[in-house]
């Protein structure tokens, strides 16, 4: 799946718990957090993040753009492993 990268990247505190893309681990409330939207294809996606997935995520793909979204909750939280 390919896609753009439209907004985001702003890190800020959530009001309820969140799902993170990346690791697939909560977001707990109150707790600061990165998002963006992508748009693919046919899909417009809302990711959320913790600030250390994206920087692993960054690390991976050389700019977070660049991911391809089916990796969701397929890796270690703040790291580029896989679970
Ligand atoms: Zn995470």
């Amino acid at each position: 799946m390919s896609g753009v990268l439209l907004s985001g990247g702003v890190v800020k505190k959530c009001r309820k718990t969140h799902r993170c893309y990346w690791c697939d681990e909560t977001i707990m409330e109150g707790s600061r957090y990165c998002y963006w939207t992508w748009v693919g294809d046919n899909t417009i996606e809302k990711v959320k993040c913790h600030p250390e997935c994206l920087d692993a995520w960054s690390d991976a793909a050389e700019g977070v753009g660049r991911v391809f979204l089916s990796c969701r909750g397929e890796h270690k939280r703040g790291s580029t492993d896989c679970k």
